[in-house]
């Protein structure tokens, strides 16, 4: 693991989130848009759209067909404005307009499942209370051995078994760095990676 983590560093020291944010709601709004979509996309959206609603009591107060077109471009464009919107009157009604800080809290708010609080928590926070499980993370912890596991929270739980804690944060965003740029889900570009002498994955390209 510690070879892992040390190529992870070397490779990937500055990686950080891929979603623009300026505050927890707009991180946690983000992510909300994120699913089935890519960041790129997010963040093509999310500046016109916290310029028309500035803060969070704006989402609250917005019609959910309004709301709807304005994110349509992310997809499944319904379903996210019901969550923004719920999860806006839910932090403004029980939180005091704060996003909260601990998984329990943020589990009862619309739209954000586990690792959507691991993201807000770790970085908006920097709580680290488990660790951001992606298709990415998924995938390459997999291919790495870390897990023999399947389901997001399982894969998490054996994240957390064998990484250091001032880790888990960190991890995640240099691993979805690595699954876009060579640990890519078809033809892994092996021969280009770092990793490729501690990495036993049985779907390796050389
Ligand atoms: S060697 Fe290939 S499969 Fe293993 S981590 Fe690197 S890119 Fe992924």
């Amino acid at each position: 693991m510690g070879e892992i983590l040390r190529l992870l560093d070397e490779t990937y020291p500055k990686a950080d989130c891929a979603l623009h944010h300026r505050n927890a709601w707009e991180l946690l709004a983000a992510t909300i848009l994120s699913a089935q979509c890519t960041d790129k996309r997010v963040n093509e959206v999310t500046p016109a759209l916290f310029q028309k609603y500035p803060t969070m009591r704006d989402f609250a107060a917005v019609s959910q067909a309004e709301l709807a077109q304005d994110i349509r471009s992310t997809g499944f464009f319904n379903n996210k404005a019901k969550s923004l919107i719920g999860a806006a009157k839910k932090i403004v009604g029980e939180f005091g307009g704060k996003v909260p800080r601990t998984m329990d809290d943020l589990l009862t708010v619309p739209g954000a499942a586990r690792k959507t609080a691991n993201v807000v928590l770790g970085t908006a926070y920097g709580i680290a209370e488990g660790v951001v499980v992606d298709t990415h993370v998924q995938r390459i912890a997999q291919r790495l051995g870390l897990t023999r596991n399947s389901d997001p929270k399982r894969i998490e739980q054996d994240l957390m078994a064998v990484l250091p804690r001032e880790k888990w944060i960190k991890f995640s965003h240099q691993v979805i760095l690595h699954g876009r740029a060579l640990c890519i889900a078809r033809k892994p570009k092996c021969a280009e990676c770092p990793l490729n002498g501690v990495c036993r994955a049985k779907d390796k390209t050389a």
